[in-house]
């Protein structure tokens, strides 16, 4: 490209020089030839006029002698190109002169020519006669006439001195350069005068012939040596119609080109500056290229650090996780981990056809075993039951010990109701068998069991669990030694969860949501330069309720969508109020979830939004979390682009938690990556915890991405987050969440100093 630049620029250079070099050539061909033709003219009258004067001196001869004389007289002293005239007769004798003076031998010789050698039609009609080489009189070009008589005899010879320099004086001051010259050429070559800015100069005998080409009329033009100095020139000359001499007009070319070479060398100077510049600049790109290949290799190097550094963090949770979740007696899962799996597993659940059951297990009678027998025996009984219970159920069912003598156990992916019933009764009778030699001691022991069913009974562990043990107690009562199902008529909690689960539908129609905002503070200055919109609840029964209850609820039924369509209509009522309020414009963000991402007519509505309330796009910000970004990504991709070329930013929230790489990342439109508040949380304990926060803030910088701090609760946190270079951060310790009224008066204040 660059290559190409610079070609394109030579050649055209090259081009408007040789242009502008035949123009110059051209012009001074024409201007020259203008003179040539002027000066010709010119001396071409002064020569007629001399003509006339031979003309009127045949009167002589005539026999009309004093009228002859009279004449001569009076028209030469009317014309001061003549210095003198004089007439000859046939000998040679003067018989008329204007005034005296002694002629030369070769004067006579001359006339003697002329006499004889009358012109002939073709010739022309006089002779130059001999010319002084005394300096004084070389501009003295004397003109012989033969005077013919009426019988057509050569009486005599008419003499006109002409001065040349009377001629070329007027041409002094035409500007032909320094080098320019006049001539005045006889028609065999011989140089008599020649005029130059300097001054006059005439004949001498130094000056050549100059060879000019003959028999061309008209004006004509070559370039030649014509002073043999080595110098070429531009020559155009005139011959004389009908007189022996040839007006040449010259030039030295080089100074002819003079100005053209001056312009010539400044545009070649201007073209290698230009060159110059390209190459600097390729150069420059090529490096910077380069640099930026180098740093974006650093940046993925180090954003691969920082996976494996987040992977071994995963690993050791996990490992720790490992070691509090397992019973140590048993083997099996303890509560927790059965918490987590059974979630897990039910999340599975909501997509598939198949059943699940939740099982309570106790032993009955198990106290009396351990204070009778003691503790040793009942360890090992309670190990027994766990073999037999792990024998009795799949790999894919979950067991647990989640207390002294109580066991959990998740039934999965059943095809009916009717197995969960079988599989308990096989329990029952497995455990019930008798357990011999428990150190010495036969034992025999029957288990309780209540079962609550997904996804009648519940969707959620806690629901189950509580559940599943109302079923267990009803299992006591009834005798012991059996199982029962969880049966909501026996069993009539003030259950909250399905009461919220009920009731969440209306409350958007009902106006119960409402927004809370949090400021997001700049670090460098602590002022608030934005807020973070978050949804609560205002339940008429339960009283407020946090997101973290009623999002994900909302996110199984599919109402997170009119929810969140709410959360945007809302924030943009807010933010115009605030304008209308004369609050300085502050952003506000909103989260959006992962169902939300995927709707290709979000950046359409949430534009609405903006529009019915006139509201800048600018203002509003959106947050996504790393998990929405699996699903779906090319949709995702796209509302993202949409929501940007809105004018909208958008946030990366929860950052950290996922595997997703900053390198990947940026290749989406996020402006800001919020920091997961669980690495802040112990920022000051957990080195890893430090080098991953420290990383990301480097890394997103370098991708040109502000960085928050979420989750900031004391003041060692913020000093550390400000000491790393993490622009703003968000959290208790500035501002917890309030409402609209204590968020406005946040805003106006402007700055929050944390408390020291
Ligand atoms: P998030 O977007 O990460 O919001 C930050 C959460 O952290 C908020 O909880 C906030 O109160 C809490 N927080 C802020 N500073 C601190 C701190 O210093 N320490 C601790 N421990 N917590 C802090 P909140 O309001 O309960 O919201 C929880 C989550 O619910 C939000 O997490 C967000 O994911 C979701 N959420 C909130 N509003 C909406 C919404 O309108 N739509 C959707 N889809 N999700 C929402
Ligand atoms: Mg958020
Ligand atoms: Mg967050």
């Amino acid at each position: 490209m660059a290559f190409a630049l610079l070609v394109a620029a030579w050649s055209f250079t090259g081009f408007r020089l040789e242009a502008e070099h035949d123009l110059v050539d051209k012009n001074a061909k024409v201007r020259q030839e203008g003179l040539a033709t002027i000066v010709s003219e010119n001396f071409s009258q002064v020569l007629d006029r001399a003509r006339l004067l031979s003309l009127v001196s045949a009167e002589w001869f005539d026999g009309n002698r004093t009228d002859a004389k009279n004449r001569l007289a009076a028209m030469r002293s009317a014309d001061r190109v003549f210095l003198r005239i004089a007439l000859y007769d046939e000998k040679r004798k003067l018989v008329y002169a204007s005034s005296p003076d002694s002629d030369s031998e070769t004067l006579s010789d001359a006339i003697r020519v002329s006499l004889e050698q009358p012109a002939d039609a073709g010739d022309p009609i006089l002779r130059v006669g001999p010319i002084s080489t005394l300096q004084e009189k070389a501009w003295q070009v004397p003109l012989l006439f033969p005077v013919v008589g009426r019988d057509g005899k050569v009486q005599g010879v008419f003499l006109a001195v002409l001065d040349l320099g009377y001629i070329l004086d007027v041409y002094q001051g035409v500007d032909i350069g320094p080098s320019g010259a006049i001539q005045v050429l006889q028609d065999n070559g011989d140089e008599i005068a020649r005029a130059r800015q300097g001054g006059l100069e005439y004949s001498h005998e130094t000056w050549g012939t100059t060879r000019i080409p003959r028999g061309q009329g008209g004006t004509q033009s070559l370039i030649t040596d014509l002073f043999a100095d080595g110098h070429a020139d531009i020559v155009s000359y005139r011959r004389l119609d009908h007189y022996p001499f040839l007006i040449v007009i010259s030039r030295n070319f080089e100074e002819l080109l003079s100005d053209y070479a001056a312009n010539r060398a400044r545009s070649k100077n201007y073209l290698w500056l230009f060159t110059a510049c390209i190459a600097g600049l390729t150069v420059w790109l090529v490096r910077s290229t380069r640099g930026r290949e180098r740093l974006f290799d650093a940046l993925v190097a180090a954003d691969l650090d920082k996976q494996q550094l987040i992977v071994q963090l995963k690993d050791q949770k996990r490992h720790a996780l490992e070691l509090a979740s397992n019973d140590t007696l048993t083997g099996l899962s303890n509560r927790r981990m059965f918490h987590e799996m059974g979630t897990s597993h039910l999340t599975q659940a909501k997509r598939s056809r198949k059943h699940y059951g939740l099982m309570y297990i106790d032993l009955d009678r198990f106290k009396s075993v351990n204070d009778t027998l003691g503790h040793h025996v009942g360890d090992l009984l309670l190990q027994v039951v766990a073999a037999r219970l792990r024998s009795a159920l799949r790999e894919s069912d979950v067991i647990a010990r989640i207390g002294g003598d109580e066991f959990s156990v998740l039934l999965t992916g059943l095809d009916s109701v009717d197995d969960i019933a079988v599989i308990a009764g096989k329990i029952i009778q497995s455990i019930s068998q008798p357990c011999p030699n428990l150190d010495g001691h036969e034992l025999r022991v029957s288990p309780s069991i209540g079962i609550a069913v997904f996804p009648q009974d519940g969707h959620k562990m806690e629901k189950l669990s509580r559940h599943a043990d109302a079923a267990m107690y009803q299992s006591k009562q009834a005798g012991r030694g059996r199982f029962t199902f969880y049966d909501p008529a026996l069993n009539p909690t003030n259950d909250r969860q399905f009461e919220l689960e009920q009731s969440l539908p209306g409350a958007i129609a009902n106006h119960e949501l409402i927004l809370y905002f949090q400021p997001k503070v700049r670090l460098s200055d602590l002022r608030i330069v934005g807020m973070e919109a978050l949804v609560r609840w205002q339940h008429p029964t339960h009283g407020l309720i946090l997101p973290g209850e009623f999002i994900p609820m909302a996110e199984t039924t599919g109402l997170d969508v009119p929810l969140g369509d709410w959360v945007a209509d809302a924030c943009c009522r807010q933010l115009a109020q605030w304008q209308a309020q004369g609050l300085a414009p502050i952003p506000v963000a909103i989260n959006v979830s992962a169902r939300q991402l995927v709707d290709a007519q979000l950046p359409r509505r949430i534009a609405g939004f903006l529009a019915s309330h006139g509201v800048d796009a600018s203002l509003l910000e959106v947050e996504i979390t790393e998990g929405s970004l699996v699903a779906s990504i090319d949709v995702a991709n796209k509302v993202l682009h949409d929501l940007e070329s809105l004018g909208v930013t958008i946030a990366l929230d929860d950052f950290g938690n996922g595997y997703s790489s900053l390198a990947y990342i940026s290749t989406l439109p996020i402006h800001t990556i919020k920091i997961d508040r669980s690495f802040i949380n112990d920022i000051r304990n957990n080195p890893q915890n430090v080098a991953i926060v420290d990383s990301i803030v480097t890394l997103a910088h370098k991708l040109k991405m502000r960085v928050i701090a979420e989750g900031v609760e004391v003041l060692d946190q913020l000093i550390h987050l400000k000491t790393i270079g993490c622009d703003e951060v968000q959290g208790y310790l500035l501002s917890r969440p309030v409402p609209a009224e204590a968020a406005r008066k946040l805003i106006a204040q402007s700055i929050l100093t944390p408390p020291q």
